[in-house]
């Protein structure tokens, strides 16, 4: 939980962000919520109703701060939306809950921030098709469980083939890749998987989890921070001019530093690609 925290501290310090870019997030709505998610599943978080063994694969203990946290975390990739939209990249400092699925969570996700944000946008009418971009050592299982099946979404994901969820659940391009991939391997399948691509987004979503740095406890991968860098730049550049909004993804390592240390480059790259 602390390296939400450190990632704010570290971009302020580093100059990264000014104190008057960071904007709180606000608790999303019902109504934006159950565009994702069943009201049995919302209403038994909200009320504290539902059985021990539905919350139990989430991985955190219920309480009112859990759910104000979870609440409050698919509000700011909402407003993360909306401010890419009207200034061409916004991102939130937490989020990528990419396992939840309409009627549960899983994997330390609750609700589905970019399924809720997606639905949202196309419901209002704000864009007509999104680009989500999965680059979290974990497949999406949840994102696509909600969201595979649309013709207006396109999801990439690539991750461990190794890796939680042991059961996938289809993207719209899968591509999953063997333990101890390495950063060549890695920039080369992304680059493959990006050429590919023919769907024209008006909006990309950007999970940019750093579960793939070679350090961390939950990831298969053996990526470095240059090659995750290389990996942001590539993703950031692919965009040209299509609004990004950015979630930071999972990031698991020991110690936590190395994984705030990744985060933060990504931050960093960013800066360095919308600045110009
Ligand atoms: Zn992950």
């Amino acid at each position: 939980m602390e390296k939400y925290r450190l990632l704010r501290e570290k971009l302020l310090r580093d100059s990264v962000v000014k104190l008057e870019q960071l904007v709180p997030a606000t608790p999303a709505s019902d109504v934006d919520l159950l565009r994702a998610h069943d009201r049995r599943y919302v209403e038994g978080l909200r009320n504290h109703t539902l059985p021990e063994k539905e919350l139990r694969p989430i991985g955190l203990t219920w309480s009112p701060q859990l759910l104000e946290r979870s609440l409050t975390s698919v509000g700011g990739f909402i407003a993360a939306t909306d401010h890419a939209l009207k200034d061409g990249f916004s991102a939130l400092l937490a989020g990528g809950t990419h396992h939840a699925h309409a009627d549960r969570g899983e994997g330390y996700c609750v609700f589905n921030d970019f399924a809720v944000a997606a639905l949202r946008l196309l419901d209002l009418g704000r864009v007509k098709r999104i680009l989500i971009i999965d680059l979290d050592v974990h497949q999406g299982n949840g994102n696509s469980s909600i969201l595979g099946h649309r013709e207006d979404v396109f999801i990439l994901s690539l991750h461990g083939e190794r890796n939680y969820p042991f059961r996938k659940v289809p993207s719209h391009l899968d591509v999953a890749l063997p333990e101890g991939t390495t950063d060549e391997a890695y920039l080369e399948a992304l680059e493959g998987a990006l050429r590919s691509i023919t769907f024209e987004p008006e909006i990309i979503f950007y999970q940019a989890g750093v579960d793939n740095l070679r350090e961390d406890l939950l990831g298969t991968f053996h990526l470095t921070f240059e090659g995750l860098r290389a990996r942001d730049r590539r993703v950031l550049k692919y965009a040209r001019g299509t609004p990004v909004a950015l979630a930071i993804g999972g990031g698991y390592a020991s110690p936590i530093d190395l994984t705030v240390e990744a985060y933060a480059n990504t931050f960093k790259v960013a800066r360095e690609i919308f600045s110009q």
